[in-house]
């Protein structure tokens, strides 16, 4: 099956032809860029808990193994609720604050949704 090409935005020409990521009129020398399906793609990467499940601002998600506070001897104790996390970019992709704890950063690999 043939890609439909639109015809000229400009003149109606049925003649045009891509050229790249350019859709090219011969009659008037009109160009205008493709629309492509790829650019209408949801490119934000999800994060995901160590179930594969997604993630969303508000969730609430439990610790899954023993982690090592930075800067303190406290840890953070397997089965640990955090409620309304937010997701952050970086390697540390979840922002939070836990009782008890304040305000810190985890990885969404060491916790999974309740
Ligand atoms: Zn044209």
């Amino acid at each position: 099956m043939m890609s439909e090409i639109p015809n000229c935005p400009e003149c109606s020409s049925t003649y045009t032809y891509e050229d790249g990521m350019l859709l090219i009129c011969p009659e008037c020398s009109h160009e205008w860029p493709k629309e492509s399906e790829a650019s209408n793609n949801d490119d934000n990467e999800q994060v995901k808990d160590s179930n594969g499940n997604v993630l969303n601002d508000g969730d609430t998600v439990a610790i899954i193994k023993d982690l090592k506070v930075k800067g303190s001897s406290s840890v953070l104790k397997i089965g640990t609720k955090v409620k309304n996390i937010r997701l952050v970019d970086g390697d540390h992709n979840i922002d939070c604050k836990i009782d008890g704890f304040g305000a810190m950063k985890l990885k969404s690999e060491f916790v999974k949704k309740v």
